[in-house]
């Protein structure tokens, strides 16, 4: 269960500032506001996990709609202009989790902020992508000397491998 932590943080740290210039350039998909009614979502207790990517996580809420089920993953703080696309790749790893875990494909994913609902296309440009993203980061891992991808010692600050990390710039 270790990939838990890695996976999701891996994706903050590599794409927490992402444009939506480069977003789009990437093929991921377009968000959309939406309006959602939080009484439907129903806590998730347990990780859920896919052995042939050794893929888990847990997203916070799941909805049930139309017979799909929704993941939905909840940001604190107020919403950006458009998601990050960090919390794109999360949302999209519990949609491919949903899927294989419930076989049923969630159409969409949705991203709560505290003042924004944004609903995220599960498409499968953006699903290729999740994959290939997973396997670059197999590949980093099995790299002796990776290098610090930015300049931001706030972002260091409030990383969880801060302490064990020798690149920290806090
Ligand atoms: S502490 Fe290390 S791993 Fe964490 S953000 Fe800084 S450079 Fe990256």
């Amino acid at each position: 269960m270790l990939y838990l932590a890695l996976v999701l943080l891996i994706f903050a740290l590599f794409f927490f500032h992402r444009s939506s210039t480069q977003r789009k350039q990437a093929g991921l998909p377009g968000e959309r506001i939406i309006y959602t009614d939080t009484r439907g979502w129903g806590k998730v207790e347990k990780p859920l996990f896919y052995p042939p990517l050794e893929l888990t996580g847990k997203p916070d809420y799941l909805v049930q709609q139309n017979g799909k089920i929704i993941p939905v993953e909840v940001k604190s703080g107020r919403a950006p202009d458009a998601p990050y696309v960090s919390h794109i790749y999360q949302l999209a790893a519990y949609c491919l989790l949903v899927e294989k875990t419930y076989n049923t494909r969630p159409p969409y994913g949705i991203i709560h902020y505290e003042n924004r609902d944004f609903a995220i296309d599960y498409t499968r440009e953006l699903e290729s992508a999740l994959i290939e993203l997973l396997a670059d980061m197999r590949e980093d891992n099995l790299k002796r000397d990776i290098r610090r991808s930015h300049e931001q010692a706030s972002r260091c600050k409030r990383c969880g491998f801060r302490n064990a990390c020798d690149q920290s710039l806090a």
